[in-house]
């Protein structure tokens, strides 16, 4: 369970922190704390193999710390040495660094500020932030300190709940209705309070936003596109993952709030899962009006997908957090990207995608008109409202960020401008 997360100024086991705690670093790796024997003891099993691959490195490089002299002020230039010797130890170390030893170095203890790993004085508040003595007196920390906090403490809560999908309860909509103004106002209006998962209010906002964030950017999405008001849907979710097959169930919501939607199929499309279909049991409600819900899984990139048995025409695409921007090489070998843009562009329905940033949103712009080469308007590219209310550390920016945080709606890719002879847009259709 504590191999869950890590936190620079807590005890990796027990989660403890604070000025009453005495943590003690671990003296071959110094990169992970404890607050006595008995938990370093229960601990080093499970890292004996890490701590003596960054041991190794540390003596190749003639150091007591890894990272002496490294230090650097410049965020992207930390986030570049942190990585180096992520890489280093995780080849030494040959194996895949688990979630939580990634967490070691990008959240390594350093000053807020200067990223100084030396005569440190933690923050009182949260366990993620340490100041050197230079910077003790910082206030661009006072913004963020209770983000971390929330992050802490919801990642402690989660840990120790079971995984309950949340019960929202959306009455079956008889009339085309707009969404409230946001995720917080949908919670407030159809989340009941006696389903309570959590003490906090916060923290049950955090959790069930995590559900609800998917299929209500959909909806979000397809009222910015003037509704939907077709009795069948099929939803292509792009680069799916482990997480939208959590908690699935969640997506009746889109049932109940479209009237007119009968019949809805969601089809989660990305290379980590496996094959296979599963009918849903739908509410009587639903049971009663005739509407229906499946799911297929289908374990394949898109353009692989494209040619299988199982393909159905897709009625809008979405792709959540996909970072389609992120690889470097366009059309190499690892760019499995340029190619399914292509054919989802062919299918020529709406396209929405999420990420984290306002700046991602650009880049995915700027990708998908290098790959179609070509303009294509987007029909809405902000800040999402549906995204989801549970922050996460972001080593790369060292603030935040929220699952679907923007959002960017495309009608469709296929845009043939008028101007164009035949020839040009034939050209561009390839
Ligand atoms: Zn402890
Ligand atoms: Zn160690
Ligand atoms: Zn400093
Ligand atoms: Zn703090
Ligand atoms: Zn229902």
């Amino acid at each position: 369970m504590h191999n869950l997360f890590f936190y620079a100024n807590v005890c990796h086991v027990c989660k403890a922190y604070g000025k009453e705690i005495q943590l003690k670093k671990c003296g071959g790796c110094k990169m992970i704390s404890y607050c006595n024997k008995e938990h370093q003891k229960h601990h080093w099993p499970q890292h004996k193999d890490l701590c003596k691959a960054i041991n190794k490195i540390l003596n190749n490089n003639a150091t007591s710390y890894i990272f002496d002299n490294l230090h650097t002020s410049h965020i992207e230039s930390w986030v570049q040495v942190k990585m180096n010797l992520m890489l280093l130890v995780g080849i030494e170390v040959s194996r895949p660094l688990r979630s939580y030893e990634e967490q070691m170095f990008k959240f390594i203890r350093s000053c807020t500020v200067c990223h100084n790993t030396k005569s440190l004085v933690d923050c009182s508040n949260c366990p993620n932030t340490s100041f050197c003595k230079e910077h003790q007196n910082t206030k661009t920390h006072k913004n963020l300190c209770s983000l971390f906090k929330l992050c802490f403490d919801l990642d402690v809560a989660f840990m120790k709940s079971k995984r309950i999908v949340p019960k929202v309860t959306v009455p079956l909509n008889t009339n085309k209705i707009f969404l409230p103004y946001n995720m917080q106002t949908f919670i407030n209006s159809y989340w009941r309070e006696t389903e309570t998962l959590f003490k906090l209010w916060q923290y049950n906002i955090a959790y069930i936003s995590e559900y609800l964030t998917r299929p209500l950017t959909l909806l979000f999405a397809l009222e910015k596109l003037q509704g939907y008001e077709n009795s069948d849907m099929i939803v292509h979710v792009i680069g799916a993952n482990m997480m939208e097959v959590d908690g699935f169930e969640i997506w009746e919501i889109v049932l109940h709030w479209l009237p007119y939607l009968k019949s809805l199929k969601i089809v989660l499309i990305g290379p980590e899962l496996s094959w296979g279909t599963l009918i849903q049991d739908v509410c009587n409600y639903c049971l009663q009006k005739g509407k229906n819900f499946s799911i297929d899984i289908c374990g394949a990139l898109y353009a692989e997908y494209e040619c299988s048995k199982q393909f159905i025409k897709p009625n809008v695409i979405i792709g959540f957090n996909t970072g389609i921007h992120e690889c470097i090489d366009i059309d190499s070998k690892t760019d499995t990207w340029a190619a399914s843009i292509r054919i989802i562009a062919k299918q020529n329905c709406p396209l929405i995608l999420t990420s984290y940033t306002f700046h991602e949103t650009q880049q995915e712009q700027e990708r998908l008109k290098t790959i179609l080469r070509r303009n294509i308007p987007c029909k809405y590219s902000f800040k999402n409202p549906y995204s989801s209310l549970r922050p996460h550390r972001d080593y790369e920016t060292e603030g935040v960020y929220y699952q679907n945080g923007y959002v960017l709606i495309y009608s469709h890719l296929n845009v043939i401008h008028k101007e164009m002879g035949k020839n040009d847009s034939k050209q561009y259709l390839n």
